[in-house]
């Protein structure tokens, strides 16, 4: 079995642990960069990407995150988003720009900046609705053609399919619907 690394620097990623507990594989937590040279694939939480990006520079992990993203699958829910998005905006930040995609920091705004949505017509397994939490979310602005729209909520692409990767700008590890997590350990298990 393979082992799905979860970046523990700061966010929520103890909760995707749990997700993909749920989902029956093996998750580690990734502080080092010899804990990230032990996993198959990444998964970037959401948290707040500045300070995630501060702690990554800080703990040596900037560019081995680059060169991890460039061999294996990493998924990125709301800040791990944007912190792999070719350009982010409001304000313009930094990121490890492993994905061709434009994202807008806290675009729903103050009134919206938390919500769950019921998304339909997605490209998921089965066709139940999925539950999606929104919290301070960015929204992304531009997909590049190596990328699939799984999911858009309000027209706006939610889930984002780049073949190795996936990204979320919703919390799929805050719900018991495993679809989104199995959806990547296929990638995962596919190599
Ligand atoms: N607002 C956060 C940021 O810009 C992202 C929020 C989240 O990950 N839930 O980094």
């Amino acid at each position: 079995m393979k082992t799905v690394g979860v970046l523990a620097l700061q966010g929520d990623f103890e909760a995707h642990a749990g997700a993909f507990a749920r989902a029956g594989a093996r998750a580690a937590e990734v502080r080092t960069v010899e804990q990230l040279e032990a996993v198959d694939a990444l998964v970037i939480p959401g948290g707040e990407s500045t300070t995630m990006l501060k702690l990554m520079s800080y703990y040596g992990l900037f560019e081995p995150l680059k060169a991890f993203a460039a061999a294996k699958p990493v998924f990125g829910t709301c800040a791990g988003a944007i912190l792999l998005a070719g350009e982010v905006l409001n304000p313009p930040q930094a990121s490890l720009n492993v994905l061709d995609m434009t994202i807008e920091r806290n675009a729903y705004g103050r009134q919206l900046a938390s919500h769950v949505a019921r998304l339909r017509g997605h490209a998921l397994d089965g066709d139940a609705e999925l539950e999606a939490v929104f919290i301070r979310a960015p929204i992304i602005r531009r997909v590049g053609d190596s990328g699939k729209i799984l999911a858009t909520h309000n027209g706006d692409p939610v889930l984002v399919d780049f073949g190795r990767h996936l990204v979320a700008t919703f919390h799929p590890e805050l719900t018991q619907d495993s679809r989104v997590h199995k959806l990547f350990l296929r990638k995962v298990e596919a190599r």
